[in-house]
């Protein structure tokens, strides 16, 4: 059996959004800067395709900008707010220990250049309270970037509370939503959010291609100069291809929202449930407010890139944390941030659902994980440790 239980490292691209790109990629070529037919063509679906992913968020075309992805977006949006607070004297900005890299590589880059930095801690269950954001505003604070739904153990965060303090604070709030969109539903007025993430490849959508929302009046700084798309924004010719399939993906997401997540939260609690039968296994994050396809466990007295390649033969393709941290030696920065000791976050595992998996291939990995898990401890000299009792047990 094959099994794909990775996707919040990517997702499966729909056949809605294939079928909507292959006219951009073939008959519909033109540049959408360029005057004549062919580019009056291309420039259309380039309004279309905002319009529809606006709806879908609920803002309007002119606040959509195209970027890269989901990494360039946060980085763009941080940058923008760096920029407009240093021009007034402000240089606080407040996020999570637990936020994606691309958000704590770009602090850490203003951090370098003089911005003071307040990184929250978060709470064992993985989630951060609106207090600790109310309590940490300062007069000199100009951005507060806070995830919507974190990508390792999928806890969904109080964003809308924390866009309020915000607001009544007059300070910008971004929030990467990479991981939500298509299952949390986002309304920006709503939610009282000033700048948002996306990225098609999380939502069954086209990779290298994502928007950044920001609210009309916030200034964007471009990270690309060299041309007045995006009305200066963001300099490039548009990819046009990867734009419509972002729409069209976004939109089948957002209208299957609903059906899909009462689906995903089903399975998702049919494999905690068997997961949760090994010994000496923890959920990470809090059981009810995570992501509809969301499973991430730590499992003493094992590796998890062992327990990777093992499952890996088994046909079932899973991750051990986030794509990013895999290929390097450091345990998880989000199963530290709640509170995850070294040894423990090193045996984790990440099994993200998706709406083509089947009660059978969950029923599949439950049995296969608990192999797994038993073979690597038989001659795991720490889990000996354990069971004789030389070492005690974190996990209980
Ligand atoms: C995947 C991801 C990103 C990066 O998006 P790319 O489009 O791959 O650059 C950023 N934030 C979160 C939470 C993610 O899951």
């Amino acid at each position: 059996m094959r099994v794909y239980l990775d996707n919040a490292a990517t997702t499966k691209m729909s056949s809605t959004a294939m079928e909507a790109m292959l006219p951009y990629m073939d008959t519909v070529y033109g540049n959408p800067s360029s005057l004549h037919s062919a580019g009056q063509a291309a420039a259309e679906a380039l309004i279309t395709a905002r319009r529809r992913i606006a709806d879908c968020i609920g803002a309007s075309p002119k606040e959509i900008t195209f970027t890269s992805g989901g990494s360039e977006a946060d980085n763009q949006a941080i940058l923008s707010a760096a920029r407009a607070g240093e021009k007034k004297g402000r240089k606080h900005i407040i996020s999570t220990a637990f936020e994606h890299h691309a958000v704590l590589h770009t602090l850490q880059k203003l951090e370098k250049e003089g911005f003071e930095i307040t990184l929250l801690d978060v709470h064992e269950n993985g989630i951060v309270l609106p207090q600790q954001v109310a309590d940490a505003v300062r007069d000199d604070t100009c951005l507060v970037s806070v995830m919507y739904a974190n990508n390792e153990i999928g806890t969904i965060q109080p964003i809308e509370a924390i866009g309020k303090i915000c607001r009544e604070k007059g300070v910008l709030f971004h929030t990467d939503a990479v991981q939500a969109a298509g299952h949390l539903s986002i309304n920006v007025e709503e939610q009282n959010i000033d700048m948002l993430s996306l990225s098609a490849h999380k939502f069954h959508g086209p990779k290298g291609i994502g928007i950044l929302y920001a609210r009309a009046g916030v200034p964007l700084a471009p990270l690309i100069e060299g041309g007045a798309q995006e009305w200066g924004r963001r300099a490039g010719t548009e990819n046009i291809p990867a734009i419509v399939g972002m729409a069209a993906a976004l939109e089948e997401a957002c209208t299957h929202r609903e059906d899909n997540a009462k689906r995903l939260c089903s399975l998702r609690d049919k494999l905690i449930a068997g997961l949760w039968q090994i010994p000496h296994a923890i959920l990470n994050g809090d059981a009810a407010k995570r992501l509809p396809g969301n499973v991430s466990f730590c499992f003493e007295g094992i590796e998890g890139e062992s327990l990777l390649l093992l499952l890996d033969d088994k046909g079932i393709c899973a991750s051990s944390g986030s794509a990013c941290t895999s290929g390097s030696l450091d345990p998880s920065h989000v199963l530290l941030a709640i509170g995850r000791v070294h040894d423990i976050a090193h045996g984790s595992l990440r099994l993200t659902l998706s709406e083509e998996n089947t009660e059978e291939q969950i029923a599949y990995t439950v049995e296969a994980v608990k192999e797994a898990v038993a073979y690597l401890r038989s001659f795991s000299p720490v889990w000996h440790d354990l069971v004789s009792g030389r070492k005690e047990f974190v996990i209980k």
